[in-house]
């Protein structure tokens, strides 16, 4: 049966120090799983990323999980994913995730999950893709890095317009909502070949 929607997560390979991290990383999983959607991120078993997936797929929802290669031990590769897609490198891994997307979010997490939130952000200021993209802020998580880009618009390096392209939340179930509708009616106009 065809997904209600597949939102892409980007979370962390750990849990934090929180037990908060965990329990947002399986209302999120959970929510995706109870609406009929499908969830499309890195295939690890660890980390938010494992606890996430577990939950998604516990609650009935169809998961597919890209990891390279290389990192198949290293991130102990969900074997257990709906679709697990294993690919030669990191670059294919998240076209292929930005693909098989109708929306982005990013959780709490590390290096690798600011990363690819920084990357389909400026993609979509760039018009590679029109899918809505969003950060929960659990817990003031991220309120230094949202004081810092506040900080380069006031700097005159980003604009107001580039910081509304990303939806921000406090509480998952309503960031999900607001994703899906919005990708619901985003034309899906993509030009994700030129990445
Ligand atoms: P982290 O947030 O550092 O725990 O990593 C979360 C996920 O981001 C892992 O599955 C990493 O493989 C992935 N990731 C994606 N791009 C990168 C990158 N450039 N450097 C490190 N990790 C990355």
């Amino acid at each position: 049966m065809t997904p209600a929607f597949s939102l892409c997560v980007y979370c962390g390979s750990r849990t934090g120090t929180a037990t908060g991290f965990a329990d947002a990383a399986v209302t999120v999983g959970r929510w995706i799983g109870e609406h009929g959607g499908q969830l499309v991120y890195g295939g690890g078993n660890n980390g938010l990323m494992g606890v996430m997936a577990n939950a998604t797929l516990a609650a009935g929802g169809r998961v597919v999980g890209v990891i390279p290669h290389a990192l198949v031990e290293k991130e102990w590769a969900k074997l257990d994913c709906t679709e697990l897609h294993v690919v030669d490198n990191m670059h294919e891994r998240k076209r292929m995730m930005a693909e098989r997307a109708d929306a982005f979010l990013a959780l709490p997490g590390g290096i690798g999950t600011f990363e690819e939130f920084f990357e389909v952000w400026t993609w979509r200021q760039l018009g590679y893709h029109d899918k809505p993209v969003g950060l929960l802020n659990l817990d003031g998580y991220y309120d230094t890095l949202l004081g810092f880009l506040g900080s380069s618009v006031q700097h005159g390096f980003m604009s107001d317009w580039q910081m509304e392209l990303v939806r921000v939340g406090t509480e998952a179930p309503a960031l999900l909502e607001t994703l899906v509708n919005a990708a619901a009616t985003a034309s899906r106009r993509t030009s994700l070949s030129q990445i």
